[in-house]
């Protein structure tokens, strides 16, 4: 007899809401390729009840005092913080990430739950005393309602967590749409939000697919939308966002470049090249997926040059890398790294180092074949090094999202970062070198939103922002930090005169100046 999956509906109203729209989409354990539950996907029904629910949520919110908005905020941190343990192992679950690696992931959400804690401070207006004779000016802002944040697979708390706390810290309401691969994270989420003491319709998990986006793009009643995934998806968000009249902000793919001087230490380099290549599979859109090495001659005494000595590195730790179930290895301990999210998506990475294969680069350590013992049916890839990939290949211009690590030699710094700037994705990059001089020509000629000088996932804290160039995200604003509360907010600045009987001007055609 085989046991009955469970099903995943939406988070409405303060509770759990089974959706009846008769359609579903399998979520998996990618470490056992195991069904473990079968997500409903929002009919419009469904969405035009959470929007009315997040309307009537904001009603409330939106006009409590920051004091009582502040207690909400803080006991939520707490909670998070203390049982965090529970969110790691549903994310591990559903993503398969290994569970240090999904705290990690939690503990970098926290951290904007922490920046929006201080929003009191953030929030303040501006005031102008005297702007014109007998006039005051102050400015404010105010939230902008109901705000919807759609989320991909590969951070299923931190992704909405760049968002969400900044938004409910300044008054709106949320609707977040997670990722079909890995939705009980959110659910798990707006349950804590409720037992911190947020009213009910402030934070809602709305299921689905595309049409549970279109419905979000296309409500009036939904003001903002912050979206993050692949860079197609991201641009048809953008636009449609747009069109309907909304504020929108839209983080897309990435193709991230590490460029290795020939004066760096090569054993700190292959060790970076090696967390930031392989963690999480590969599927971080802050992953290194390409080592820049410029060529020098070799000191070690090997054959070939630096970049031979680096592969050789590289190859050696790829060696000792352990891959297995994120949960934990049935020796006892956890793995350097897990499988990736789906059957489908294992199959497309595949097909890239088959390309690369066709296209004539050498593939030094192959992960095609990789299975790990007892667990076979799930979604492992190993971990993959692809040497003189050309750049004309599809393997090297398109975004891989696996445990692929390809190695492109170049003769200059300058070819090196001509290389990068001429890609079309413009998320992150790491420069890996001694020299001070030449990071700081990197830092500046580079055309890249966020950048390491020997720090190779260069994911800003939670008081800066994230976000990338060019094809990493469309619009101007980036998640978190300070500024993201402008996002979330609309200004309103009153010109105040309190009239002296006594000075009374009469009356004025012209143009109000000050005076
Ligand atoms: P995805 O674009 O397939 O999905 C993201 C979201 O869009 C999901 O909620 C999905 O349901 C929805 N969606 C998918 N197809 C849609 C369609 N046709 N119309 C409307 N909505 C649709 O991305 P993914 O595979 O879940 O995540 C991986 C991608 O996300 C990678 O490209 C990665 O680089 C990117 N990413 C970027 C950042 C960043 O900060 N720039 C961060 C994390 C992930």
């Amino acid at each position: 007899m085989t046991a009955e999956i469970p099903t995943i509906g939406h988070w409405i109203d303060g509770a759990g809401v089974e959706s009846g729209s008769g359609k579903s989409s399998p979520v998996f354990n990618p470490a056992t390729g195991e069904q473990v539950a079968s997500l409903g996907l929002a009919d419009q029904a469904e969405i035009d009840r959470a929007v009315a629910s997040a309307q009537a949520g904001f009603q409330v919110w939106s006009k409590l005092s920051i004091a009582k908005r502040l207690s909400v905020l803080f006991n939520f941190r707490e909670l998070l913080n203390a049982r965090k343990g529970e969110l790691a192992e549903i994310v591990t679950r559903e993503h398969g990430k290994v569970l240090s690696d999904a705290l990690g992931e939690i503990a970098r959400g926290q951290e904007v739950v922490e920046l929006a804690c201080g929003f009191p401070s953030l929030l303040k207006g501006d005031f102008s005393q005297n702007a014109s004779t007998g006039v005051d000016v102050h400015s404010f802002r105010q939230p902008l309602g109901v705000v919807g944040i759609i989320s991909p697979f590969n951070f299923p708390v931190m992704v909405p967590a760049w968002f969400f706390p900044v938004a409910i810290a300044a008054g709106n309401s949320v609707i977040v749409k997670p990722s079909e691969k890995d939705p009980s994270a959110s659910l798990w989420i707006a349950k804590l939000w409720q037992e911190a003491g947020l009213p009910d319709g402030v934070f809602t998990v709305l299921n689905g697919d595309k049409l549970a986006v279109d419905g979000l793009l296309n409500a009036p009643e939904v003001q903002s939308i912050s979206f993050v995934g692949s860079t197609p998806i991201a641009q048809y968000i953008y636009e449609t966002a747009a069109k309907n009249g909304k504020r929108v902000q839209a983080l897309g793919g990435a193709k991230n470049h590490m460029l290795v001087l020939p004066d760096a230490d090569l054993d700190l380099v292959a060790d970076n090249a090696i967390n930031a290549g392989y963690g999480a599979a590969g599927e971080r859109c802050m992953a290194v997926s390409v080592v820049l090495a410029v060529e020098a001659p070799r000191t070690d005494g090997g054959q070939g040059t630096s970049a031979d000595a680096l592969i050789e590195k590289i190859t050696e730790r790829i060696g000792n890398l352990k891959v297995g179930n994120g949960a934990g290895l049935p020796a006892g301990g956890e793995p350097d790294m897990g499988p990736l999210i789906s059957a489908q998506h294992k199959e497309k990475v595949s097909g890239f180092v088959d390309v690369a294969e066709a296209d004539g680069a050498k593939i030094v350590v192959d992960g095609r074949t990789f299975a790990v013992e007892g667990h076979e049916d799930g979604f492992f890839f190993g971990p993959t090094l692809i040497d003189a990939i050309p750049t004309t290949s599809k393997a090297y211009t398109e975004e891989i999202f696996g445990p692929v690590l390809e190695v492109v030699r170049v003769s200059s710094f300058q070819e090196g970062v001509d290389l990068i700037n001429s890609g079309r994705f413009g998320n992150g990059t790491a420069i890996f070198t001694n020299d001070g001089g030449a990071a700081r020509r990197f830092t500046d000629e580079i055309q890249v939103g966020m950048i390491g000088i020997n720090v190779p996932i260069p994911v800003p804290v939670g008081y800066h922002s994230f976000g990338g160039w060019k094809q990493s995200l469309f619009g101007d604003s980036k998640a978190y930090g300070a500024k993201s509360f402008d996002f979330f907010t609309r200004e309103k600045a009153v010109t105040t005169r309190w009239v002296d009987p006594a000075k009374h001007g009469g009356i004025n055609l012209g143009f109000p100046i000050t005076d």
